[in-house]
């Protein structure tokens, strides 16, 4: 057997039978303690499996699997639909972060791979494409997200209106990921 074959055998049955002593594992492969160790490392460090006393565990938590599918790709806060913001990239996978503080500062970070950003205009909660909103900072209205606190809107009108009630700033996308970004080097900034 090719150790690549023996290490897929192992895996199967950590998979199967969840806990495997390494003794058990040297008898059914026909191999040394020695080997099924180094056998082992590779699944470890991948965190497939998990070292135990004398043995191995199959891991209930692979690391992939900890980051739940919906949380925010910038601050990992669970992602609410009213505020978030997605960002379809050129192959096609999709980041979602929890607001348009997160989202505004990851599309700055892929810069051209993003093919298209989506967010919601915070009073219509309408999908809006992000490179054409208008974003409001430095409002009074403290809506429980990421500071500093970005919020968007799909015309300059309603943010206008917006910024008269409660206070604060407008600006286009380009100018609000300057703006944000010298809010977060001023240290204004509480979670990130
Ligand atoms: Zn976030
Ligand atoms: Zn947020």
């Amino acid at each position: 057997m090719l150790p690549i074959e023996r290490r897929n055998r192992i895996k199967a049955l950590i998979k199967e039978k969840e806990h495997m002593k390494i003794a058990e594992l040297s008898e059914l492969l026909d191999v040394s303690e020695m080997t099924i160790h180094r056998d082992l490392k590779p699944l470890i460090d991948e965190g497939v499996v998990m070292k135990t006393f004398g043995g191995v565990t199959l891991a209930k938590d692979p690391p992939q699997a900890q980051i739940p599918d919906n949380a925010c790709v910038i601050c990992r806060r669970p992602i609410s639909e009213r505020l978030a913001y997605r960002i379809i990239l050129k192959n096609n996978e999709i980041e979602m972060a929890c607001c348009s503080h997160c989202g505004l500062m990851r599309h700055q970070q892929l810069d051209d791979q993003v093919m298209q950003a989506l967010t919601h205009d915070f009073l219509k909660q309408t999908t809006i494409n992000a490179v054409s909103a208008w974003y409001v900072m430095d409002t009074s209205l403290v809506v429980a997200c990421c500071q500093p606190q970005v919020l968007s809107f799909e015309s300059k009108e309603y943010a206008d209106k917006f910024v008269k009630g409660f206070g604060g700033q407008v600006y286009p996308f380009n100018e609000a990921i300057i703006a944000l970004d010298e809010k977060m080097r001023g240290g204004g900034c509480c979670h990130h």
